[in-house]
Protein backbone atom coordinates (compact mmCIF):
# COMPACT_ATOMS: atom_id res chain seq x y z
CA UNK A 1 0.00 0.00 0.00
CA UNK A 2 1.69 3.32 -1.20
CA UNK A 3 -0.48 6.07 0.29
CA UNK A 4 2.13 8.76 -0.83
CA UNK A 5 3.14 9.77 -4.20
CA UNK A 6 6.71 11.41 -5.22
CA UNK A 7 6.13 12.60 -8.49
CA UNK A 8 7.20 16.26 -7.95
CA UNK A 9 10.60 15.26 -5.51
CA UNK A 10 10.99 12.92 -8.93
CA UNK A 11 10.86 15.99 -11.12
CA UNK A 12 12.86 18.49 -8.90
CA UNK A 13 15.57 15.63 -8.41
CA UNK A 14 15.80 15.83 -12.32
CA UNK A 15 16.19 19.22 -12.30
CA UNK A 16 19.00 19.36 -9.40
CA UNK A 17 20.81 16.45 -10.85
CA UNK A 18 22.05 18.59 -13.81
CA UNK A 19 23.69 21.73 -11.53
CA UNK A 20 24.24 19.34 -8.21
CA UNK A 21 26.15 16.39 -8.05
CA UNK A 22 23.76 13.41 -7.83
CA UNK A 23 21.21 16.33 -6.94
CA UNK A 24 22.26 16.65 -3.41
CA UNK A 25 24.19 18.64 -1.10
CA UNK A 26 25.15 16.08 1.46
CA UNK A 27 25.69 12.77 0.38
CA UNK A 28 23.08 10.99 3.23
CA UNK A 29 20.19 13.19 1.29
CA UNK A 30 20.91 10.93 -1.56
CA UNK A 31 19.53 7.77 1.23
CA UNK A 32 16.02 8.72 1.52
CA UNK A 33 12.56 6.84 0.20
CA UNK A 34 12.43 6.24 -2.67
CA UNK A 35 15.23 9.00 -3.59
CA UNK A 36 15.97 12.44 -2.49
CA UNK A 37 13.46 14.21 -1.70
CA UNK A 38 12.13 17.78 -1.51
CA UNK A 39 10.50 19.78 1.54
CA UNK A 40 8.46 22.97 1.19
CA UNK A 41 8.53 23.93 5.16
CA UNK A 42 8.31 22.42 8.47
CA UNK A 43 6.58 22.86 11.90
CA UNK A 44 6.57 21.12 15.44
CA UNK A 45 7.14 17.36 14.63
CA UNK A 46 6.28 17.64 11.27
CA UNK A 47 7.61 18.11 7.85
CA UNK A 48 6.29 18.40 4.36
CA UNK A 49 7.67 17.56 0.75
CA UNK A 50 6.98 19.48 -2.40
CA UNK A 51 4.54 16.53 -3.31
CA UNK A 52 1.98 17.65 -0.10
CA UNK A 53 3.25 14.82 2.11
CA UNK A 54 3.20 15.16 5.68
CA UNK A 55 5.97 13.32 7.84
CA UNK A 56 5.86 12.72 11.68
CA UNK A 57 9.32 13.38 11.54
CA UNK A 58 11.58 11.41 13.75
CA UNK A 59 14.81 12.44 11.68
CA UNK A 60 14.86 15.60 13.40
CA UNK A 61 17.61 16.92 10.27
CA UNK A 62 19.85 14.15 10.97
CA UNK A 63 19.58 15.19 15.17
CA UNK A 64 19.65 18.84 15.31
CA UNK A 65 16.36 20.14 15.56
CA UNK A 66 15.80 19.54 19.57
CA UNK A 67 12.81 21.62 19.98
CA UNK A 68 11.49 20.68 16.67
CA UNK A 69 11.15 22.66 13.40
CA UNK A 70 10.40 26.19 13.13
CA UNK A 71 9.91 26.88 17.23
CA UNK A 72 8.91 30.28 17.44
CA UNK A 73 10.70 31.49 20.02
CA UNK A 74 14.34 30.40 18.21
CA UNK A 75 13.18 32.22 14.91
CA UNK A 76 12.48 35.17 16.76
CA UNK A 77 15.70 35.20 18.38
CA UNK A 78 17.31 34.56 15.11
CA UNK A 79 15.47 37.60 13.69
CA UNK A 80 15.83 40.15 15.81
CA UNK A 81 19.97 39.40 16.48
CA UNK A 82 20.03 39.51 12.36
CA UNK A 83 18.40 42.87 12.72
CA UNK A 84 21.32 43.91 14.32
CA UNK A 85 24.19 42.98 12.04
CA UNK A 86 25.32 39.20 10.97
CA UNK A 87 28.82 38.77 11.45
CA UNK A 88 31.26 41.49 12.64
CA UNK A 89 34.73 39.99 12.03
CA UNK A 90 34.52 40.69 15.69
CA UNK A 91 33.29 39.76 18.55
CA UNK A 92 30.12 40.46 20.09
CA UNK A 93 28.27 40.50 23.77
CA UNK A 94 26.09 36.91 23.10
CA UNK A 95 28.98 34.92 21.92
CA UNK A 96 30.78 35.54 25.62
CA UNK A 97 26.40 34.61 26.97
CA UNK A 98 26.98 31.76 25.42
CA UNK A 99 30.33 30.27 26.16
CA UNK A 100 29.54 31.35 29.77
CA UNK A 101 26.09 29.28 29.43
CA UNK A 102 28.06 26.23 28.16
CA UNK A 103 30.72 26.20 30.88
CA UNK A 104 28.21 26.14 33.32
CA UNK A 105 26.62 23.46 31.99
CA UNK A 106 29.20 21.47 30.55
CA UNK A 107 31.53 19.86 32.93
CA UNK A 108 34.43 19.48 30.50
CA UNK A 109 33.88 23.48 29.27
CA UNK A 110 36.38 25.11 30.69
CA UNK A 111 37.34 26.94 27.58
CA UNK A 112 36.04 26.84 24.17
CA UNK A 113 35.90 27.96 20.83
CA UNK A 114 32.76 27.93 18.21
CA UNK A 115 32.85 26.86 14.75
CA UNK A 116 30.54 25.55 12.31
CA UNK A 117 30.13 22.09 12.68
CA UNK A 118 30.81 18.82 14.20
CA UNK A 119 33.67 18.16 11.37
CA UNK A 120 36.05 21.01 11.89
CA UNK A 121 35.28 21.10 15.59
CA UNK A 122 37.16 17.05 15.67
CA UNK A 123 39.71 18.13 13.82
CA UNK A 124 40.38 21.16 15.84
CA UNK A 125 40.26 18.76 19.30
CA UNK A 126 42.87 16.51 17.09
CA UNK A 127 44.94 19.32 16.65
CA UNK A 128 45.43 20.46 20.06
CA UNK A 129 45.75 16.92 21.14
CA UNK A 130 49.06 16.67 19.03
CA UNK A 131 50.20 19.82 19.82
CA UNK A 132 49.97 19.37 23.51
CA UNK A 133 51.24 15.70 23.70
CA UNK A 134 53.88 15.74 21.17
CA UNK A 135 52.61 12.93 19.76
CA UNK A 136 50.84 12.24 16.56
CA UNK A 137 48.19 9.21 16.08
CA UNK A 138 44.75 8.73 17.70
CA UNK A 139 42.51 5.62 18.74
CA UNK A 140 39.12 5.44 17.32
CA UNK A 141 36.52 2.79 16.98
CA UNK A 142 34.87 0.87 14.72
CA UNK A 143 31.54 2.56 13.35
CA UNK A 144 31.90 5.43 15.17
CA UNK A 145 31.09 8.54 12.53
CA UNK A 146 33.45 11.55 13.50
CA UNK A 147 32.65 13.32 10.30
CA UNK A 148 33.63 13.29 6.50
CA UNK A 149 37.06 14.99 6.55
CA UNK A 150 40.30 12.66 5.49
CA UNK A 151 41.62 11.23 8.81
CA UNK A 152 38.40 10.27 10.02
CA UNK A 153 36.88 8.59 6.70
CA UNK A 154 38.07 4.46 8.00
CA UNK A 155 36.09 1.98 9.88
CA UNK A 156 32.57 2.81 9.03
CA UNK A 157 31.76 1.13 6.51
CA UNK A 158 33.15 -2.45 5.58
CA UNK A 159 32.21 -4.88 2.13
CA UNK A 160 31.20 -7.55 4.87
CA UNK A 161 31.31 -8.39 8.72
CA UNK A 162 33.87 -10.80 7.53
CA UNK A 163 36.23 -8.60 5.76
CA UNK A 164 36.74 -6.68 9.43
CA UNK A 165 39.54 -8.83 10.14
CA UNK A 166 40.86 -9.21 13.24
CA UNK A 167 39.62 -7.35 16.49
CA UNK A 168 43.14 -6.58 17.42
CA UNK A 169 44.06 -5.32 13.83
CA UNK A 170 40.92 -4.31 12.32
CA UNK A 171 40.98 -3.92 8.53
CA UNK A 172 40.68 0.42 7.79
CA UNK A 173 38.35 0.39 4.64
CA UNK A 174 38.04 3.60 3.79
CA UNK A 175 34.60 5.36 3.38
CA UNK A 176 35.95 7.57 -0.13
CA UNK A 177 38.18 7.42 -2.90
CA UNK A 178 40.14 10.87 -2.70
CA UNK A 179 42.11 10.17 0.35
CA UNK A 180 45.64 11.28 0.49
CA UNK A 181 47.95 8.20 1.12
CA UNK A 182 49.06 9.35 5.06
CA UNK A 183 45.65 9.52 6.18
CA UNK A 184 45.25 6.08 7.13
CA UNK A 185 48.43 6.47 9.34
CA UNK A 186 47.28 9.37 11.33
CA UNK A 187 44.94 6.81 13.62
CA UNK A 188 44.46 3.52 15.59
CA UNK A 189 41.45 1.62 15.29
CA UNK A 190 39.54 -1.09 16.93
CA UNK A 191 36.33 -2.38 17.72
CA UNK A 192 34.60 -0.16 20.49
CA UNK A 193 33.06 -1.57 24.13
CA UNK A 194 35.88 -3.93 24.53
CA UNK A 195 37.96 -2.06 26.96
CA UNK A 196 40.54 -5.11 27.70
CA UNK A 197 41.64 -4.55 24.32
CA UNK A 198 42.10 -1.21 24.51
CA UNK A 199 44.43 -1.47 27.22
CA UNK A 200 46.93 -3.83 25.36
CA UNK A 201 46.70 -1.48 22.60
CA UNK A 202 47.16 1.54 24.72
CA UNK A 203 50.33 -0.48 26.50
CA UNK A 204 51.76 -0.95 23.02
CA UNK A 205 51.45 2.19 21.60
CA UNK A 206 50.57 5.07 24.00
CA UNK A 207 54.54 6.69 22.96
CA UNK A 208 52.53 7.11 19.26
CA UNK A 209 49.26 8.01 20.82
CA UNK A 210 47.65 11.61 21.28
CA UNK A 211 44.26 10.89 21.74
CA UNK A 212 41.56 8.40 22.56
CA UNK A 213 38.52 9.96 20.14
CA UNK A 214 34.77 8.00 21.09
CA UNK A 215 31.22 8.76 20.69
CA UNK A 216 30.21 7.95 24.49
CA UNK A 217 27.55 6.31 23.17
CA UNK A 218 27.55 4.92 19.40
CA UNK A 219 24.56 6.58 17.95
CA UNK A 220 25.56 6.07 14.38
CA UNK A 221 25.48 2.49 14.34
CA UNK A 222 23.00 0.88 16.76
CA UNK A 223 23.11 3.14 19.52
CA UNK A 224 24.70 1.08 21.69
CA UNK A 225 25.25 2.49 25.24
CA UNK A 226 28.77 2.19 26.66
CA UNK A 227 29.70 -1.12 29.07
CA UNK A 228 29.65 -0.43 32.51
CA UNK A 229 32.87 1.38 33.31
CA UNK A 230 34.00 1.33 29.51
CA UNK A 231 34.37 5.08 29.53
CA UNK A 232 35.62 5.37 32.82
CA UNK A 233 38.31 2.80 31.90
CA UNK A 234 38.99 5.08 28.67
CA UNK A 235 39.49 8.30 31.42
CA UNK A 236 41.81 6.05 33.30
CA UNK A 237 44.01 4.86 30.79
CA UNK A 238 44.15 8.74 29.12
CA UNK A 239 45.33 9.65 32.41
CA UNK A 240 47.60 7.09 33.29
CA UNK A 241 49.22 7.52 30.06
CA UNK A 242 49.41 11.57 29.15
CA UNK A 243 46.33 10.44 26.29
CA UNK A 244 43.69 13.26 25.68
CA UNK A 245 40.32 11.92 26.19
CA UNK A 246 38.43 13.20 23.47
CA UNK A 247 34.72 12.90 23.74
CA UNK A 248 32.32 13.29 20.13
CA UNK A 249 29.53 15.25 21.50
CA UNK A 250 27.83 15.38 18.38
CA UNK A 251 25.05 13.24 18.97
CA UNK A 252 24.79 12.76 22.79
CA UNK A 253 25.40 17.05 23.35
CA UNK A 254 22.11 18.91 24.24
CA UNK A 255 20.02 14.97 23.66
CA UNK A 256 21.06 13.53 27.15
CA UNK A 257 20.77 15.97 28.89
CA UNK A 258 21.92 19.81 28.40
CA UNK A 259 25.32 18.71 29.87
CA UNK A 260 26.03 16.00 27.48
CA UNK A 261 26.86 12.59 28.00
CA UNK A 262 29.93 13.32 29.68
CA UNK A 263 27.50 14.69 32.67
CA UNK A 264 24.76 11.96 32.22
CA UNK A 265 27.69 8.94 32.66
CA UNK A 266 29.66 11.13 34.99
CA UNK A 267 32.97 11.09 33.16
CA UNK A 268 35.17 14.16 32.53
CA UNK A 269 36.63 14.19 28.95
CA UNK A 270 40.05 16.66 28.40
CA UNK A 271 37.39 17.88 25.64
CA UNK A 272 34.89 17.59 24.04
CA UNK A 273 32.74 18.31 20.69
CA UNK A 274 29.69 19.85 20.65
CA UNK A 275 27.27 20.39 17.61
CA UNK A 276 23.97 19.47 16.04
CA UNK A 277 21.06 20.50 18.72
CA UNK A 278 23.23 23.15 20.41
CA UNK A 279 21.87 25.26 16.99
CA UNK A 280 18.45 23.89 17.03
CA UNK A 281 19.29 23.61 12.67
CA UNK A 282 21.59 26.66 12.36
CA UNK A 283 25.15 26.07 11.94
CA UNK A 284 27.22 26.45 15.28
CA UNK A 285 29.54 23.77 16.77
CA UNK A 286 32.28 23.64 19.92
CA UNK A 287 35.31 22.49 20.87
CA UNK A 288 35.30 22.54 24.74
CA UNK A 289 37.99 21.41 27.01
CA UNK A 290 39.84 21.65 30.03
CA UNK A 291 42.30 24.71 30.68
CA UNK A 292 45.14 22.82 30.45
CA UNK A 293 44.46 21.37 27.05
CA UNK A 294 42.57 24.90 25.57
CA UNK A 295 45.86 26.70 26.65
CA UNK A 296 47.10 25.64 23.14
CA UNK A 297 44.87 27.51 20.82
CA UNK A 298 44.78 30.50 23.87
CA UNK A 299 48.83 30.54 23.42
CA UNK A 300 48.38 30.50 20.15
CA UNK A 301 50.56 27.11 19.51
CA UNK A 302 47.70 25.81 17.89
CA UNK A 303 45.63 27.52 15.31
CA UNK A 304 42.13 27.67 14.89
CA UNK A 305 40.01 30.27 12.87
CA UNK A 306 37.09 30.81 10.53
CA UNK A 307 35.27 33.68 8.91
CA UNK A 308 32.17 32.57 9.40
CA UNK A 309 32.46 31.72 13.32
CA UNK A 310 29.69 33.01 15.63
CA UNK A 311 27.68 34.61 13.32
CA UNK A 312 24.95 36.57 15.29
CA UNK A 313 22.13 34.59 13.98
CA UNK A 314 23.79 31.58 14.86
CA UNK A 315 24.73 32.56 18.70
CA UNK A 316 21.32 33.66 18.74
CA UNK A 317 19.96 30.33 17.87
CA UNK A 318 21.54 28.77 20.18
CA UNK A 319 21.09 30.57 23.22
CA UNK A 320 17.35 30.84 22.53
CA UNK A 321 17.81 26.74 22.48
CA UNK A 322 19.58 26.63 25.75
CA UNK A 323 17.44 29.00 27.42
CA UNK A 324 14.00 26.53 26.25
CA UNK A 325 15.75 23.43 27.44
CA UNK A 326 16.53 25.79 30.74
CA UNK A 327 13.21 26.79 31.18
CA UNK A 328 10.78 23.89 30.24
CA UNK A 329 13.58 20.98 30.94
CA UNK A 330 11.32 18.76 28.84
CA UNK A 331 13.99 15.62 29.59
CA UNK A 332 12.66 13.53 31.71
CA UNK A 333 9.29 13.69 29.04
CA UNK A 334 11.35 12.88 26.01
CA UNK A 335 13.17 10.10 28.25
CA UNK A 336 9.99 8.44 29.07
CA UNK A 337 8.79 8.93 25.24
CA UNK A 338 11.94 6.92 24.28
CA UNK A 339 11.37 4.04 26.89
CA UNK A 340 7.49 4.20 25.29
CA UNK A 341 9.23 3.74 21.86
CA UNK A 342 11.37 1.30 22.86
CA UNK A 343 8.71 -0.88 25.14
CA UNK A 344 5.83 -0.59 22.05
CA UNK A 345 8.26 -1.66 19.11
CA UNK A 346 9.66 -4.99 21.02
CA UNK A 347 6.15 -5.44 22.24
CA UNK A 348 4.34 -5.53 18.39
CA UNK A 349 7.85 -7.13 17.01
CA UNK A 350 7.62 -10.03 19.39
CA UNK A 351 3.36 -10.20 18.32
CA UNK A 352 3.94 -10.23 14.88
CA UNK A 353 7.18 -12.25 15.00
CA UNK A 354 9.84 -9.79 14.18
CA UNK A 355 13.43 -10.32 15.43
CA UNK A 356 13.79 -7.02 16.22
CA UNK A 357 16.96 -5.46 18.13
CA UNK A 358 15.27 -2.66 19.33
CA UNK A 359 17.89 -0.18 21.49
CA UNK A 360 18.69 3.14 22.45
CA UNK A 361 19.08 5.74 25.03
CA UNK A 362 16.90 8.23 26.11
CA UNK A 363 15.16 10.12 23.64
CA UNK A 364 17.64 8.02 21.05
CA UNK A 365 15.96 4.68 19.47
CA UNK A 366 17.38 2.26 17.19
CA UNK A 367 15.31 -0.47 15.71
CA UNK A 368 17.72 -3.65 13.70
CA UNK A 369 16.50 -6.71 12.36
CA UNK A 370 18.55 -9.36 13.82
CA UNK A 371 18.08 -12.56 15.98
CA UNK A 372 21.01 -11.21 18.10
CA UNK A 373 19.60 -10.04 21.81
CA UNK A 374 22.26 -7.34 22.32
CA UNK A 375 24.74 -5.56 19.86
CA UNK A 376 27.44 -4.09 21.53
CA UNK A 377 30.19 -2.96 18.87
CA UNK A 378 29.84 -2.59 14.84
CA UNK A 379 30.71 -6.05 14.05
CA UNK A 380 27.02 -7.01 16.15
CA UNK A 381 25.35 -3.92 14.00
CA UNK A 382 27.16 -5.60 10.60
CA UNK A 383 25.21 -8.42 11.16
CA UNK A 384 21.72 -6.46 10.95
CA UNK A 385 19.56 -7.28 8.45
CA UNK A 386 19.75 -4.37 5.98
CA UNK A 387 16.84 -5.70 3.08
CA UNK A 388 14.27 -6.19 6.38
CA UNK A 389 15.38 -2.31 7.60
CA UNK A 390 14.91 -0.91 4.03
CA UNK A 391 11.37 -2.42 3.77
CA UNK A 392 10.26 -1.66 7.38
CA UNK A 393 11.80 2.14 7.08
CA UNK A 394 10.51 2.71 3.81
CA UNK A 395 7.11 1.58 4.56
CA UNK A 396 7.02 3.76 7.43
CA UNK A 397 7.78 6.50 5.17
CA UNK A 398 4.51 5.62 2.71
CA UNK A 399 2.69 6.20 5.63
CA UNK A 400 3.99 9.26 6.54
CA UNK A 401 6.69 8.60 9.24
CA UNK A 402 10.23 9.59 8.33
CA UNK A 403 12.98 7.84 10.36
CA UNK A 404 16.58 8.10 9.66
CA UNK A 405 17.40 5.30 6.63
CA UNK A 406 19.52 3.23 9.29
CA UNK A 407 17.06 2.35 11.55
CA UNK A 408 17.45 5.97 14.12
CA UNK A 409 14.59 7.88 15.80
CA UNK A 410 15.31 11.35 17.47
CA UNK A 411 12.66 12.41 19.48
CA UNK A 412 12.31 15.80 20.17
CA UNK A 413 11.32 17.80 23.11
CA UNK A 414 7.60 18.43 20.80
CA UNK A 415 6.95 14.97 20.31
CA UNK A 416 3.87 13.90 22.01
CA UNK A 417 2.49 10.62 23.78
CA UNK A 418 -0.13 10.53 21.06
CA UNK A 419 2.55 10.73 17.80
CA UNK A 420 4.91 8.20 19.83
CA UNK A 421 1.23 5.94 19.86
CA UNK A 422 0.52 6.86 16.00
CA UNK A 423 4.08 5.89 15.12
CA UNK A 424 3.92 2.48 17.13
CA UNK A 425 0.28 1.90 15.22
CA UNK A 426 2.09 2.27 11.92
CA UNK A 427 5.02 0.00 13.01
CA UNK A 428 2.49 -2.54 14.08
CA UNK A 429 0.74 -2.09 10.81
CA UNK A 430 3.79 -2.37 8.52
CA UNK A 431 5.29 -5.56 10.75
CA UNK A 432 2.10 -7.58 10.70
CA UNK A 433 2.19 -7.30 6.78
CA UNK A 434 6.32 -7.73 6.25
CA UNK A 435 7.90 -10.93 5.83
N1 LIG B 1 30.50 13.40 15.02
C1 LIG B 1 29.36 12.71 15.12
C2 LIG B 1 29.15 11.79 16.28
C3 LIG B 1 28.36 12.85 14.13
O1 LIG B 1 27.23 12.13 14.23
C4 LIG B 1 28.58 13.76 13.08
C5 LIG B 1 27.57 13.95 12.05
O2 LIG B 1 26.61 13.24 11.93
C6 LIG B 1 29.79 14.46 13.04
C7 LIG B 1 30.73 14.27 14.03
C8 LIG B 1 30.07 15.44 11.94
O3 LIG B 1 29.29 16.57 12.15
P1 LIG B 1 28.88 17.54 10.93
O4 LIG B 1 28.03 16.74 10.01
O5 LIG B 1 28.19 18.67 11.60
O6 LIG B 1 30.17 17.96 10.29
Amino acid sequence: MTKFSYSSSAAWLERAKKVLAAGVSSEFRKYNHPHALFYTHGKGSKIYDVDGNEYLDFTLSQGPLILGHSHPEVLEAVHQESLQGQLYAGQHAKEIELAEKLQAIIPAAELMRFCLDGSEAVQTALRVARAKTGKQKFLRFEGHYHGWLDNVCFGISSPSPEAMGPRESPQMHPWTQGLPDGAKEESFLLPWNDLDLVKQHVAKHHQEMAAIITEPVMCNNGCIPPKEGFLQGLRALCSDYGIALIFDEVITGFRLGLGGAQAFFGVKPDMAVFAKAIGSGYPISAIVGKKEWMEEISTARVIHAGTMNTGNPTVAAALATISILERENPYPAMFALGERLRQGLRKIAKETGHQLLVSGIGPVVHTGFTSQEKAVDFRDVLQFDTTKLKTFVSRLHDRGLRVIGRGLWYISAVHTEEEIDQALGLAREVLTAQD
